[in-house]
Parts: structure tokens; C-alpha cells; sequence
């Protein structure tokens, strides 16, 4: 593979590492956003939106869109500067993370004009926010189990059922929602057949989300329950039954994005590091210690060579396993072994709680301890990984 970037990617890097010097600092020396007696999760969205809307002024917010909707038409190689600048210079999260990556693009494949009209302008600007509702109890790795049944009654669906695990539905305006409108497909045994793809209002008549608590303490995420909700036919995305089709045609866009992530846990450990001098010098003594953090830079970097490899096939257009699998279990592996590494590089300061007034970095390790758990169920869970590892790309028999 050719390492060298082509002159109009160094371009675009110069262009996008100008705009971060000129706003980046100044945003992050506003400091917490929002009212105190507001819950950590309603502090951080609102740091979210104010950051996405000043991406979205200089044009930074949703690189991929055409530019016709604010967008720049962002090529491969650009989408991969992109997310290694933005790790490097450890930018704050956006509002609509969903809504920029994958809603937005189904809208832009599957939605009318009209739809367009109605819902792109609001995500790019963050203007309210967007959830997505694909899981269930029993759908989740298995999401075409589906069963949340949506009726069709004249120019509208009614909905009824209930989706789990939604992530700040209780914050959101509109949500992307995958539904069952034919419901013997199941039976039928062609469960990935009759699932359909509407848009809906979260403050509409019959929808209640009950926030879950997670193992942080925090609530970010919701059972969502439809009870005869109402769902105009103008709201579904592509036609009825073809749902799977739009939700998935829109995944290709995660590939890339996978460009940044060893240099975000590459930031994450040069942070720990400089973090453990401050505060408990001694743990960089420790043998045991520098033998973890040796083994973990050289695990991140071994990820980086893999994401590479990844790029290099995505350009030939060749399939991307066992790399990207593999890249998403190294992600999870080192996500939760730097989460432990840095409660214990930090010793007995490490266990301090967020808002503790001895809290190293605001409590940040005791709480990314603990959540970090997520990355080996999120975005396709360990076991569902190594199925595909085994199946596709080693080939074992089955049984
Ligand atoms: C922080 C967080 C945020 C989330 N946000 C959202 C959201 O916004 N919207 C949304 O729709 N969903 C969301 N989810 C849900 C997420 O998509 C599901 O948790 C995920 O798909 C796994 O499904 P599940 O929880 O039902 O677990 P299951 O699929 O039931 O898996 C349970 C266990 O069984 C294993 N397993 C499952 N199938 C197999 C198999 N075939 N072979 C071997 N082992 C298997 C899994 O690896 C896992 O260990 C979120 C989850 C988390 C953790």
C-alpha cells in the first residue's frame, strides 16, 4: 500500500487542522455548558449541540452529505483524515452522532424531496435531536426478530410494542424506527422480509420512554413503548417491507470511520500517562504497570496496521474480513484494557467518584471503568464477531 496522501488530501488536512486551531480551544475554554441541577447526561448533549453547530458553520458537521445539503462529498481518504484529526485533537462527541453517520444518509438514499426538506436541514444544524429504535427484548444481535407492529389504518401506522436499549430517546424529537408491518414473515421463516422504516415524532399521543439506569449510575438509554401511537404514512422512509434494506444499505458509512480509532486510544493512553505523573508518579515504576502499558501500545499499534489493511481493501473494493471484525474486537479488547489500566495506574486517586473535589480529570477513570463494558455488545456484539471471524474468514466446518 502507498502511504503517502495524494496533494488535495493534504489540502483538505490543512484546511480542517486551521479550522480546529481556530475554534477548538476557544470552545473548550467555555468550559460546562448548561445549568447545574441539570443530570450529567442533559449537560453533555447540550456541549454536544453547541459543538456540532460550530462544526456545522465551518462546514465540518457531516463531511459525506452532498454539498447541496451542507456537505463536502468527502472521499475515502478524506473520511480517514477526518476521523484520525478529529481523534488526535480529541474533539467533544456531537449532538446527532446517529443522525449525521446513518439517518441521515437513509434520508438522503430513501427520503422524498419533501422528507429531505422537512428533517436534513435540523440534523446537520442540530436542531433537535434524533434517536434510533431498532432493538427489542428479543431482537438485539438477532435484529431481524423484530416484532413491534405497526398497522396500517388510512394515511397513517399504528404502533404497538415496545423497543429497549434506545439510546437518549428520552431527549430525543424524532426517532428512526424499524417496525413490523407484516407479521407471518416471521413464521414464514423470511424474518428479514416485512420490516419497514418509519420516522417518528417521540412527542406524539402513545409513545413513553422509561429511562433505564445504566451500570455507570447514569440514564442514557430507554425502553421505548408504543401503545396505539399514531405514525403518519409521510413519515415512512422507502417503501413498506423494504425496511431492512434501508437500515442496512447505509452501514458501509461505519467502515472508514474506523480509521480514527487507534489514534483515539493511542490519546487515551499518552492522557493516562501524563495524567499517572501528576498524580501518582510512583505506578511508572511499577514493573507490572509498564509491562501493561508497553503490551497496550504495542496492541494499539498492531491496530493501526489492521485498520490500514482494512483501507487498502476498502480502495481495491476487495471484502474487508477478517479485518474488520477483527478491528472491532481490538477495539473493545483495548477500550476495556485501558479502562482498567488507568484505575490502577492512578491507584488509590483512581477509585475518587465523579464530582469529588479530588477527583483526577473530574472522576473520568472510575466512570469510563465500569462503561467501557459497552464496546464488547455495542456495534456487534464479541461472540456475534468471532461467528463471523470463524465463518467467513477461516472457514471452519458447521456443525
Ligand atoms: C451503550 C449502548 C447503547 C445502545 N444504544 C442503542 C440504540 O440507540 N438503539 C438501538 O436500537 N439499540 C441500542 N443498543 C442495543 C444494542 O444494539 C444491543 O445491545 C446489541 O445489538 C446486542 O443485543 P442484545 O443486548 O439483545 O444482546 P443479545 O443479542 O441477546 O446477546 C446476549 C449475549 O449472547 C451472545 N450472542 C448473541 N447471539 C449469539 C450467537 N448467534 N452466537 C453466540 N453468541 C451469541 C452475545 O454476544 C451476548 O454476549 C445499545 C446498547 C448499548 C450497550
Amino acid at each position: 500500500m502507498d502511504f503517502s496522501y495524494a496533494p488535495e488530501d493534504e489540502e483538505f488536512r490543512s484546511e480542517l487542522l486551521s479550522w480546529l486551531n481556530a475554534n477548538l480551544p476557544d470552545f473548550l475554554d467555555q468550559g460546562e455548558i448548561g445549568p447545574p441541577q441539570w443530570d450529567s447526561t442533559r449537560r453533555t448533549m447540550q456541549r454536544r449541540q453547541a459543538w456540532q453547530r460550530r462544526l456545522n458553520e465551518g462546514g465540518w458537521a457531516a463531511i459525506n452529505w452532498p454539498r447541496e445539503w451542507g456537505g463536502r462529498e468527502a472521499t475515502i481518504m478524506q473520511n480517514v483524515i477526518y476521523s484520525q484529526e478529529m481523534a488526535q485533537a480529541k474533539t467533544p462527541g456531537i449532538y446527532n452522532a446517529n443522525g449525521i453517520w446513518q439517518i441521515g444518509p437513509m434520508i438522503l438514499r430513501w427520503g422524498t424531496d419533501e422528507q429531505k426538506h422537512q428533517w436534513l436541514p435540523g440534523i446537520i444544524n442540530a436542531d433537535c435531536h434524533w434517536c434510533q429504535g431498532f432493538s427489542e427484548p428479543q431482537a438485539g444481535s438477532d435484529l431481524a426478530n423484530l416484532r413491534t407492529a405497526a398497522v396500517r389504518d388510512g394515511e397513517v401506522y399504528v404502533l404497538n410494542g415496545q423497543k429497549i436499549w434506545i439510546s437518549t430517546a428520552h431527549l430525543a424529537k424524532w426517532g428512526l424506527f424499524l417496525v413490523r408491518t407484516d407479521p407471518d414473515a416471521i413464521s414464514r421463516g423470511t424474518k428479514h422480509e416485512g420490516i419497514t422504516a418509519l420516522i417518528v415524532d417521540m412527542e406524539a399521543p402513545g409513545i413513553e420512554c422509561r429511562p433505564i439506569r445504566d451500570v455507570t449510575g447514569e440514564s442514557l438509554f430507554n425502553e421505548v413503548f408504543f401503545t396505539d401511537a399514531p405514525v403518519s404514512v409521510a413519515y415512512r422512509l422507502g417503501d413498506e417491507g423494504r425496511g431492512w434494506e434501508v437500515a442496512m444499505g447505509t452501514l458501509g458509512h461505519e467502515r472508514v470511520g474506523t480509521a480514527g480509532l487507534a489514534i483515539g486510544l493511542k490519546a487515551e493512553l499518552d492522557t493516562m500517562i501524563a495524567s499517572t505523573r501528576d498524580h501518582n508518579p510512583g505506578a511508572l515504576c511499577d514493573p507490572d504497570i509498564r509491562d501493561r502499558v508497553a503490551r497496550a501500545w504495542t496492541q494499539i499499534e498492531l491496530t493501526r496496521l489492521l485498520n490500514v489493511r482494512a483501507l487498502s481493501k476498502v480502495l481495491k473494493g476487495e471484502k474487508t474480513w477478517p479485518e474488520v471484525p477483527l478491528a472491532k474486537l481490538q477495539w473493545s479488547f483495548l477500550s476495556q484494557t485501558l479502562a482498567e489500566l488507568n484505575v490502577d495506574m492512578l491507584g488509590p486517586l483512581g477509585v475518587l467518584g465523579m464530582g469529588g473535589p479530588d477527583a483526577v480529570d473530574g472522576g473520568h477513570a472510575v466512570y469510563n471503568y465500569p462503561w467501557q463494558r459497552y464496546t464488547s455488545i455495542g456495534a456487534g456484539a464479541t461472540e456475534v464477531q468471532k461467528n463471523i471471524i470463524a465463518d467467513r474468514a477461516i472457514q471452519l466446518p458447521r456443525r
